[in-house]
């Protein structure tokens, strides 16, 4: 299978997570995209270069004040008294009507939603460059390629039109998504990743031409918590194309996979054309996160399900977390794919 991948991420290397208001190391470390690229590469996939196209992706499904926030935050910010090394802002809108400020601060605020995306000198060119890297391999995709997958990070589906949370800033999924749709009527796209597609159904929410299915763990009592539950399923024109599958914390291979077959019958309903995977290894049992319990072979067989819809199809990686497990269970996924043609 053909990988897109750029070592430009590596800067972007975020330091603050707060979890549980506890201050701890991120776990999106640029190790995760290596360790991903060194299994890939063992197992015979060829790795080429992203195309320059600098905006114009990420300005398909994000806002302009947004893109223009990411741009100038850390030099902005870092001109606040006492501002710390990354943006992270202490204040947020929540809720209730509000006035889009002026000031780096109230910027920040109204644009990060939590305290898992904080903005270093860096993120705005790696976040960027994984936009490149999911067009450039959506592009392979709509040249003629079966598939084909981009190993991105920062990853995206957290990210809203105008807001970064959860280690996201640009959404790499919906890029891919949104430029398939210059061929193809109806797009769907399978978020198979521990945490709930937020910023991704946000982003289609309202929209009949882009189905938005999501396998996660409950977000009752994981992130990202306020989306990701089941009566979410669309809203105006968008009604009923959004589809939530939470499944209760823990849950090994079996109901995983259970979920698997209800996303993929939704998509068979909605008959797109072709399709994107947003790609999360952190279901793992191995992974640091802890959400669900899925095995190689659950990978393995959850990819081979999906392949088996025969549409072309773009494989975005998004979470999956540093474990002894996290580039066997890509190449699991890689061969399940292949095997499921
Ligand atoms: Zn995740």
């Amino acid at each position: 299978m053909k990988i897109v991948y750029s070592d430009k991420h590596a800067q972007h290397d975020p330091q603050a997570f707060v979890v549980r208001g506890t201050k701890q190391r991120s776990s999106e470390q640029p190790e995760r995209a290596t360790r991903l690229l060194a299994a890939a590469t063992d197992a015979g996939h060829k790795v080429l270069p992203p195309r320059s196209y600098g905006e114009a992706p990420a300005a398909t499904v994000h806002r302009p004040e947004y893109l223009d926030f990411l741009k100038v935050a850390a030099r902005e910010w870092a001109k606040l008294p006492g501002a710390s090394p990354e943006v992270t802002p202490n204040v947020h809108p929540a809720r209730y009507p509000a006035t889009y400020p002026t000031g780096m601060a109230g910027r920040a605020g109204w644009h990060q939603f939590d305290l898992a995306c904080p903005i270093g000198p860096h993120t705005w060119d790696a976040a960027l460059v994984a936009t490149e890297i999911a067009a450039t391999t959506t592009d392979l995709v709509l040249e003629g390629a079966r598939e084909a997958y981009a190993l991105c990070r920062p990853p995206g589906h957290h990210a809203y039109s105008d807001m970064a949370g959860g280690f996201c800033f640009l959404n790499n999924s919906a890029v891919a998504a949104q430029r398939l749709r210059s061929k193809h009527q109806r797009v769907a796209i399978v978020d198979v990743d521990v945490h709930h597609g937020n910023g991704t159904q946000g982003i289609f929410f309202e929209r009949d031409d882009v189905l938005t299915v999501s396998i996660h763990a409950d977000p009752n009592f994981y992130y990202p918590y306020f989306w990701g539950h089941a009566h979410e399923s669309g809203a105006g024109k968008g009604q009923g194309f959004n589809l939530n599958l939470p499944l209760p914390l823990g849950s090994p291979d079996a109901p995983w996979l259970d979920a698997g077959d209800k996303a993929l019958a939704k998509v068979r309903e909605f008959a797109p054309t072709a399709l994107v995977v947003a790609l999360g290894l952190d279901a793992s049992e191995s992974d640091p996160l802890q959400g669900l319990k899925v095995t190689g072979a659950g990978f393995h067989a959850m990819a081979k399900k999906i392949a088996s819809l025969g549409l072309p199809t773009v494989l975005v990686q998004e979470g999956g977390y540093l474990s002894d497990d996290l580039g066997h269970n890509l190449v699991h996924f890689l061969s399940g794919f292949e095997a499921g043609r």
